[in-house]
């Protein structure tokens, strides 16, 4: 028997419905997998609410999990029964078995278990192009870095350390300021301070090369506001929802650029996927990130887990456990 949280209209965790479903049989191109881990992202409550669009409902929402091949579809050659592999991108994660196209796959190296693949692959990767591809930090950058307690924020946090940068971080509770002081961040602001005075303060008036924004419409004229000019806005996402501001603001703060990527675009090519998983994976192995799984639900309470997470009280990586 296989079981799946579904979605059947738009709203609250409320919404998140624990159903029995049949287990999916593989298409060519596909295999089946028996997951042990599924990864939370707040990507996944844009779908629950409606602010993403999925292809067609009743939706199994979900994007990234870890598990076992359990059975290989047509055309299938470099995967088969018994190896473990965990994806992200695919939605229809929410599920003890599903199907997900071989190639978004990649298998999963000894010395990391499904709880940790579960939990790094979307928010890990994400955290990777961001520091390395969309602004590649170098040393001596002083860079911030906003829900830096979170999931992306705190693998981000340690990423951009290991790679010489002084890192500005901004969290909510004083809590989550002593967590990222922990993750090496140099500077934890308060969202209750004047963030664009903190930084003037920081840099010794130089402002900042680069924002890392993932909250989006709360933050945004905020983080312009601590670059300098040309400097590179990245909104990454839209925790508090989404950015509506008119360009004409980037030419009064100072010719700034704004980006707003996504991993999809970044892992769309296999080649990219596989090197952006293996340098992760690698980064990981070496101890210079660490991934931090704080909290962890049945994969039918994801309804608890969903308020957890949109009531800010979530810090590093959870995981969902079919
Ligand atoms: P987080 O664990 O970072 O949780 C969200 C955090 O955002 C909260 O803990 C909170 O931190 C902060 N926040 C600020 N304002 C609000 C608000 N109004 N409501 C809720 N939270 C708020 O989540 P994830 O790591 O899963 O994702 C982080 C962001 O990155 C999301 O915006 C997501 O969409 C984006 N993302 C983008 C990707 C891409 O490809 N572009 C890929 C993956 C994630 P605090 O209390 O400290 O303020």
């Amino acid at each position: 028997m296989n079981h799946a949280i579904r979605v059947h209209e738009h709203g609250g965790p409320e919404t998140l419905v624990w159903e029995e479903l049949p287990k999916p049989e593989p298409k060519p191109g596909e295999v089946r997998l028996l997951q042990h881990a599924v990864g939370l992202n707040y990507i996944d409550v844009y779908f629950r609410t409606g602010l993403y669009k999925a292809p067609s409902m009743p939706v199994t929402i979900g994007m990234e999990g870890a598990g076992v091949v359990d059975a290989v579809g047509d055309g299938v050659t470099d995967l088969k029964v018994g190896d473990r592999v965990a994806y992200a991108g695919a939605l229809g994660a929410y599920a003890e078995a599903r199907c997900v196209p071989a190639e978004k796959l990649v298998k999963i190296p000894e010395g990391i278990d499904f709880t940790q693949a579960a939990a790094m692959m979307l928010q890990g990767m994400t955290a990777r192009f961001l520091v390395k591809e969309t602004y590649a930090v170098q040393r001596g950058d002083t860079i911030l870095v906003h829900a830096a307690a979170g999931g992306v924020g705190s693998i981000l946090v340690q990423w951009a350390k290991h790679l010489g940068a002084t890192v500005i971080g901004v969290v909510s509770t004083p809590e989550k300021a002593e967590l990222i002081r922990s993750l090496g961040a140099d500077h934890a602001l308060l969202t209750s301070e004047n963030i664009p005075a903190r930084v003037k303060e920081i840099t010794a008036g130089a402002m900042l090369p680069v924002v890392y924004d993932s909250v989006g419409r709360d933050t945004f004229v905020t983080s312009l506001d601590c670059l300098r000019p040309r400097g590179l806005m990245i909104s990454f996402g839209n925790a508090s929802g989404p950015v509506t501001t008119d360009l004409g603001v980037l030419a009064a703060k100072g010719s700034l650029y704004v980006t707003r990527p996504t991993l999809n675009t970044y892992t769309a090519k296999r080649e990219d996927l596989v090197r952006t998983a293996q340098d992760l994976f690698e980064t990981v192995k070496s101890g210079a990130v660490k991934i931090a799984v704080n909290q962890t639900f049945p994969l039918k309470d994801a309804a608890k887990a969903h308020e957890a997470l949109e009531a800010r009280k979530t810090t590093g990586s959870t995981v969902l456990i079919p």
